[in-house]
């Protein structure tokens, strides 16, 4: 049989499992039913995309089961099959061909792709190939040029493919029967819930104001991406092009010059390369437009939920705790926020609550546990039923 697996990604940009299902057969009908299962999980919130191997079968029942989801090819999966299906025909010119196609997936601009597409093929004489026309066919799923303007949260990042990877080796072994499959399944998903990064202190690598709110309200995973992002912008020039645009350009680098429009009214920031709305991180050409308009904050709207610390992105409904609204829950969670954002002022405050809570985790884990208490402290009270 075979198993296809849905994967989300965390706001550590780890992958954990949604879901995952058993086929007989490779045909749209097949994918269409198992495409059809998975919206029911996800009670007809379909998702904004689906990042998918190459595959006639899925693409059609992808395309009439979540028509308002962007399907999007993944490059590693192209790039992994360029050897397979090139190097026989191109011989000794298959190194240069794949310098030359990689160069390709990255261009930003889709004339320029269907130029030095075209160009390629001719070069190699490669019209007649197969799968060359397979790719073409579906140009608009993978190249950067198409697919820039798409949310997909870093999920093309090496580490993510990794984390994958490590997921899928920790259920499958060549000799698993199918009780000692769903029993890995399970207790992998429940690996990946509460496999919870564990806390790092981040320096400040600026001066900038906005750089230590962020660090205040992002996961140290999406924090470390806007940092770098944050230290980039620094070298880069703006130019006023008057009615709030700006051209951003670096300082020695003719290449990469970009567009930011600035709208004050409600404080929106767009720029031509689509970083924000690509991986949910602000780019450095915007940024260098905040810093430009004396923003000592980041307006709230460019933290997307997924990205920020207290995301709850990972957990369903069904693994809340039910007692998780309490006054008690919430002014627990209150206190360790607060305890958090206060500890990542200096680094010997991070030293120090990271000492102290480790030494009371430890006594914590050692107190015994009385039945009183439990039945107390259980979601569900057994008086109540
Ligand atoms: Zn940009």
């Amino acid at each position: 049989m075979l198993l296809g697996v849905w994967f989300g990604i965390d706001n550590q940009g780890k992958a954990f499992l949604l879901g995952c299902v058993l086929l007989q057969d490779e045909t749209t009908q097949s994918f269409s039913w198992a495409l059809q299962a998975f919206m029911q999980f996800l009670r007809g919130n379909h998702p904004q995309t689906i990042v998918t191997d190459i595959d006639s079968g899925l693409r059609d029942a992808i395309a009439t089961e979540l028509p308002n989801t962007k399907h999007v090819i993944c490059i590693w999966h192209v790039l992994s099959k360029l050897s397979s299906w090139f190097s026989l025909p191109l011989g000794l010119q298959y190194s240069e061909f794949k310098s030359e196609f990689e160069l390709l997936c990255h261009l930003e601009n889709i004339e320029d792709f269907e130029n030095q597409w075209n160009h390629l093929v001719a070069r190699f004489g490669i019209g007649a190939d197969k799968h060359v026309a397979l790719l073409f066919s579906y140009r608009a799923s993978w190249p950067v040029a198409y697919i820039r303007g798409y949310f997909l949260a870093r999920t093309m990042t090496v580490d993510y493919m990794k984390s994958m990877d490590k997921f899928m080796k920790n259920i499958l072994s060549p000799h698993s029967s199918f009780k000692t499959f769903f029993e890995q399944v399970s207790v992998a998903a429940n690996v990946s819930f509460h496999n919870k990064e564990r806390l790092s202190y981040l320096p400040i690598k600026t001066c900038l104001p906005l750089e230590e709110h962020a660090r205040s309200i992002l996961s140290p995973y999406a924090f470390n991406a806007l940092q770098q992002e944050l230290v980039l912008c620094m070298q880069y020039a703006t130019t006023d092009m008057a009615n709030g645009s700006y051209l951003v350009r670096h300082y020695n680098k003719l290449e990469g010059e970009c567009l930011v429009i600035w709208i004050p009214d409600n404080e929106q920031v767009h720029c031509s390369c689509k970083e924000y709305e690509h991986s949910g991180i602000l780019c450095r050409h915007s940024l260098r437009v905040l810093v430009l308009k004396n923003y000592f904050q980041i307006p709230e709207k460019y933290y997307p939920l997924r990205w920020r610390m207290d995301s709850s992105l990972v957990l369903s409904d069904d693994h809340i705790p039910q007692d998780s609204n309490d006054e008690c829950s919430e002014t627990f969670h209150s206190l360790t926020s607060t305890l958090y954002s206060e500890s990542l002022i200096s680094k010997e405050r991070f030293s120090y609550v990271h000492r102290e809570l480790t030494q009371i985790l430890d006594i914590v884990r050692n107190m015994p546990v009385f039945n009183e208490t439990a039945l107390e402290l259980a979601p569900n009270n057994a008086n109540e039923l």
